[in-house]
């Protein structure tokens, strides 16, 4: 009886353990500056090495359960439509609503970038064409894969192995089957385990790091062109996924929303939908209530492919890039941003900072090339920081969206039905 009176109390819950721990960083941040950030800086990086310690063996356990309770047939062949379907669908929403805002605000118009602080690049990997993207997609050998995290070749690989489970005779299948269900149940409680123990004090030591290295000024750098994506963002995560919500799947987004409070806080802190993944599976199916056999389907393959605000970002990004360089991009070519943007999207790596490395690909798209280029782009890595956590946000919400409205359609009643959110 006590025990169940300490649980409920709301102070005792973890997305408000987190919550607190959040605005105690931004606090501590603020008032310690950099000897403080260098301090606790070693805190995040574990809490970030923890959750990505876990990443391929929930991956490649997660979905060949779920493949393989499909199996091989038109089931696997209608969900696989319906997770494109709906990443499509989001995705080109979002880059709508990026062309939306940069046309009307127009806030590269008169902006003087050019001498302005600027960063070196990140040095990642990108995907520069369809071909090279399905190339990826299959591993030369998938023990390298998986030590390099390469996202979309585990998943290929964990598809085809878990269809060819599927078909197995009784005597070897059965095996192979519960020691793989065997393996996503401890893969899973060691994802729960680790948010109850570190992410309170992960998530104040990544938001202290961040505050005490750049302070607020970063949030108010490059001012029209911040608001305008945060603005645009906001629309997408407020006003077009919850109205997808509610017609395509006819749940409640507030539910929704209050169920996905983790998640939401791990991707705003982490800047990685990547590092996110296992909170996102977790809650997924602990408090949203989605099946295994969905969520192993959407959510490993949205981390990667699915990133609404980062498609967003490189449509509103490029225009921006054209209207400080004072060069008119036609009807035809903001066609082309628009699909290069979707691209791209696509192509980005779950990481943080990703969405600006790949936006060469929609600048060379429409010929924005050169040196001044550069030079915008990195005054735009310099304030990209807070953006990228709004954009990882969005990410990681519209895939959770995707998996529910997937659920629903798929006859799973329970998606979504009470908040539980509780520790
Ligand atoms: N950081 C984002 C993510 O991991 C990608 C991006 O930079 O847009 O989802």
């Amino acid at each position: 009886m006590a025990v169940s009176n300490v649980r409920s109390r709301w102070y005792m819950q973890l997305h408000w353990r987190i919550a607190a721990a959040m605005l105690l960083g931004v606090i501590a941040g603020l008032v310690g500056g950099e000897p403080l950030a260098d301090s606790v800086g070693w805190l995040g990086t574990l809490f970030i090495k923890l959750l990505k310690m876990i990443i391929v063996p929930l991956v490649l356990t997660s979905i060949v359960t779920g493949v393989a309770s499909v199996g091989a047939g038109a089931g696997l062949g209608r969900l696989f439509g319906k997770t494109l379907g709906y990443y499509i669908l989001t995705s080109f929403l979002a880059v709508m609503v990026g062309l939306l805002m940069v046309n009307t605000i127009q806030p590269g118009v008169g902006a003087d970038l050019v001498s302005s602080e600027t960063e070196e690049m990140p040095d990642l990997t990108v995907i520069q064409s369809p071909v090279d993207l399905i190339l990826d997609i299959v591993p030369d050998n998938f023990f390298a894969a998986a030590a390099d995290t390469e996202m979309l070749a585990i998943i290929f690989f964990s598809i085809v192995l878990g269809i060819s489970i599927s078909t197995l005779k009784q005597n070897h299948r059965e095996p192979l089957l519960s020691f793989f269900e065997s393996g996503f149940a401890a893969m899973m409680k060691l994802t729960g385990g680790i948010i109850h123990i570190f992410a309170p004090i992960g998530v104040f030591a990544l938001i202290a790091k961040l505050m005490g290295t750049t302070g607020l000024g970063a949030f108010k750098a490059l001012g029209l062109y911040a608001l305008m994506l945060l603005c645009g963002l906001s629309l997408h995560l407020f006003i077009t996924l919850p109205l997808v919500l509610r017609f395509l799947g006819g749940i409640n987004p507030v539910t929704h929303f209050r169920n996905m409070v983790q998640p939401i806080v791990m991707a705003f802190s982490t800047s990685s939908s990547g590092a996110t993944l296992p909170v996102t599976i977790e809650t997924v199916e602990n408090k949203v209530g989605v099946s295994n056999r969905v969520t192993s389907f959407v959510l490993p393959m949205g981390a990667t492919v699915n990133m609404d605000g980062t498609a967003l970002y490189e449509c509103a990004g490029v225009l921006f890039i054209a209207q400080v360089m004072g060069v008119q991009l036609g009807f035809e070519q903001q066609l082309v941003v628009v699909f290069t943007a979707l691209l791209a999207s696509i192509g980005a790596a779950a990481v943080p900072s990703a969405g600006l490395v790949v936006i060469f690909i929609v600048l060379q798209a429409v010929n924005l090339t050169g040196p001044q280029v550069e030079l915008i782009v990195g005054a735009m890595l310099a304030v990209d920081r807070p953006l990228d956590m709004f954009r990882t946000v969005v990410n990681v919400f519209s895939d959770s969206c995707g998996a529910a409205i997937i659920a629903r359609s798929e006859g799973e009643t329970g998606v979504d039905v009470e908040v539980r959110n509780a520790a």
